[in-house]
């Protein structure tokens, strides 16, 4: 049952979130399936790194230069920013005039907030990933708004947009979850192509060839800049965008592409 929309109290105010303020309840960090969430928190002390250039404006609808007919895909990152690979995404996708969705998590938002604004003045899309990757299906009520109201609020504060998308850490289906991110505006998405690319015994090579061989018109493709090493996803970039647009594809933000999937 999504709320209506005139209860997204808090599309275009400020974020007004005192009541909201909490901190996030302790326990593991979790991810389905995934080893690298049971490590614990990560470091806050992140590594030092330069600071992302102001990329030249950059007309991402010349990336639709294939003309309006070909097929569309969208490629999603999830679990950054990360410093010290969303760069690096960020970098290919300029090189290629490539525009992408990032599913930013609220944690990682407020350790690198100079990625999160990169991300969207590069021109790209931003959807809501939850603020500790825990997840929502088991989880307290409360601690399902705050996780999902919390990381609206910090994406806009830093980045100026309100994220447009949800999607639960490892795609955990959780109404309450989708309710409140329905709340703050955003619509869910999921994934219809999916490598594992989080796994580390995905090479670049694999990555690569499961989403050529899978991609499909309308294709959703869930890819990692963070949650971990991601060295394999950047290694895999090139090759999965000059593969696609040989194939015919335009890539698209998950704005631009009808009939995303979700889960309801
Ligand atoms: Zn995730």
């Amino acid at each position: 049952m999504l709320v209506s929309a005139a209860h997204y109290a808090f599309a275009a105010q400020p974020p007004e979130e005192t009541a909201l303020a909490r901190p996030p309840v302790a326990g593991p960090v979790e991810k389905k399936t995934n080893d690298r969430w049971l490590l614990g928190p990560l470091s806050v002390d992140a590594p030092a790194v330069a600071p992302f250039p102001s990329p030249a404006p950059s007309p991402l609808a010349a990336a639709t230069a294939e003309g309006p007919e070909a097929p569309m895909v969208a490629l999603t990152f999830d679990d950054g920013p990360w410093p010290g690979q969303t760069e690096h995404v960020l970098a290919v996708l300029a090189e290629r005039n490539v525009p992408a969705t990032f599913f930013l998590l609220g944690s990682q938002v407020e350790r690198a907030p100079h990625l999160a604004l990169a991300i969207v003045t590069a021109g790209h899309a931003v959807g809501n990933h939850a603020y500790s990757h825990r997840r929502l299906d088991n989880a307290p009520a409360d601690v399902v708004e705050w996780e999902i109201v919390h990381t609206a609020n910090r994406i806009q504060e830093v980045t100026a947009v309100r994220p447009g998308w949800f999607r639960p850490p490892a795609g955990e289906f959780c109404v309450s979850s989708y309710e409140w991110a329905a709340r703050t505006g955003s619509r869910p998405a999921l994934w219809t192509v999916d490598p594992q690319d989080w796994r580390d015994s995905t090479t670049a090579e694999e990555i690569a060839a499961i989403v050529l061989g899978a991609a499909h018109p309308g294709a959703v493709v869930v890819l990692h800049d963070g949650g971990g090493d991601q060295r394999q996803t950047i290694a895999a970039l090139p090759a999965i965008i000059d593969g696609l647009r040989a194939a015919g594809y335009q890539f698209v933000t998950l704005d631009q592409l009808p009939g995303v999937k979700g889960a309801w």
